[in-house]
């Protein structure tokens, strides 16, 4: 599903998250959300792709 994440680091538009839903192996009741992709609305992971990367590693170090 797509939804609405934090601000762009470059220009503050709430970036646009691919996320998607891990059930747990040992229970139906437990979540975890993946997040497979993140772009910016307006671009900006097009733009400026070399800083894109480095700064959605160093502020999501764990997706
Ligand atoms: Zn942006």
């Amino acid at each position: 599903m797509i939804r609405h994440g934090a601000p762009c680091p470059f220009c503050r538009t709430p970036l646009l998250e691919n996320v998607y839903q891990v059930r747990s192996q040992q229970s139906d009741f437990t979540q975890r959300e993946k997040v497979i992709d993140r772009r910016c609305p307006a671009g900006c992971n097009k733009t400026r792709s070399d800083q894109w990367n480095d700064v959605m590693r160093a502020l999501y170090p764990d997706d």
